[in-house]
């Protein structure tokens, strides 16, 4: 039997609904819309549909949104200064820094510069070392959202082995870290890992976040595993692609992910999702004051 298809975009319009009421509920207890600044230098086309669609996602799920763009000579000093603002805003409750940016700029200390309340990406050394640690805190929004697809499959993670392929910070390492979390035992597998079929053949559940097509073929998948297929590709007709071989797997797999329609939606979900645990967050501590 082929396995059962995992809706992403299911999934992701169930919770957005979700979102959409709790910002509700905020706004008429505290008169407070969660806000995200989504912040965008240069003119990389692909990064403006990004963004465009960011804010789009907000203003659709009652959400307040600001898109602030910059030409690629703005200076490394003023897009700090920017984030301080940003910070210090108190209608602000996410900030996310369009990557790429310009060369001339460090990624890495812009990132940084981000309240850690405020850093919905999840992407900050300092939200790294909370999620490393166990605890709270935001996560990044794609693997954040996997751990939903798994769970949607009401399958437990805990006990089962897991192997992520792919090792990037903003990827596979925090989703080995957050199925750690869960209680599976982790594999993490990557360029240099001898035999990978060796290894996801093991998996309960097998998370692929390469970037190459085909890296998972059906021979490499456990009967009844849980496949979730991060990658976005092309194949040779341009069609979008995973990193699994989707027709293969899906005969030998117990679920399985479709790309697109899986693990896409679920990233601008994580995203709103995270602006509003943000948002929550500072209201409770207003609260608290
Ligand atoms: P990176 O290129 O940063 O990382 C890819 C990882 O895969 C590396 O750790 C690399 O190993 C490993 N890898 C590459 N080839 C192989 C191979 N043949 N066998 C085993 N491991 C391999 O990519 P990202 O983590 O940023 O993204 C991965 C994919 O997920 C991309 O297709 C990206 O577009 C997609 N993506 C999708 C999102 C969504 O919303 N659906 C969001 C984010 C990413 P090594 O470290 O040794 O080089």
């Amino acid at each position: 039997m082929p396995a059962q298809l995992i809706d992403g975009v299911a999934l992701s319009r169930q919770i957005r609904a979700e979102i959409a009421q709790r910002a509700e509920a905020l706004l008429v207890r505290s008169g407070q819309r969660p806000g995200l600044a989504v912040v965008l230098v240069g003119d990389d086309p692909a990064s403006a549909v990004y963004v465009r669609n960011k804010v789009a996602a907000c203003k659709e799920h009652g959400l307040h949104s600001v898109m602030e763009r910059y030409d690629a000579d703005l200076t490394e000093a003023a897009l700090l200064e920017r984030i301080a603002a940003l910070n210090a805003d108190p209608a602000i409750h996410g900030i996310l820094v369009q990557m790429p940016l310009p060369r001339h700029i460090d990624a890495q200390k812009v990132i940084g510069a981000i309240d850690t309340r405020k850093d919905v990406d999840g992407f900050s050394v300092l939200s790294a070392g909370e999620l490393m640690a166990g605890l709270p805190g935001l996560r990044p929004c794609t693997p954040w959202g996997c751990m939903k697809l798994i769970e949607s499959t009401g399958q437990p993670v805990k006990g089962k082995h897991a192997v992520v392929i792919g090792r990037s910070n903003t990827v596979g390492k925090p989703m080995a870290l957050l199925l750690l979390q869960a209680h599976a035992t982790v594999t993490v597998c990557h360029s240099g890992t001898p035999d990978l079929g060796l290894h996801t053949r093991q998996a309960d559940i097998l998370v692929a976040a390469t970037g190459r097509r085909n890296t998972v073929t059906a021979d490499m998948v456990k009967p009844g595993a849980i496949v979730i297929d991060v990658g976005i590709n092309r194949n040779d007709e341009g069609k979008l692609c995973g990193d699994v071989d989707f027709a293969g797997a899906r005969e030998v797999a117990g679920w399985i992910t479709p790309v697109p329609g899986g693990v896409g939606p679920m990233t601008i979900t994580m995203l709103l999702s995270n602006t509003l645990d943000a948002a929550e967050a500072a209201e409770a501590a207003t609260n608290a004051r």
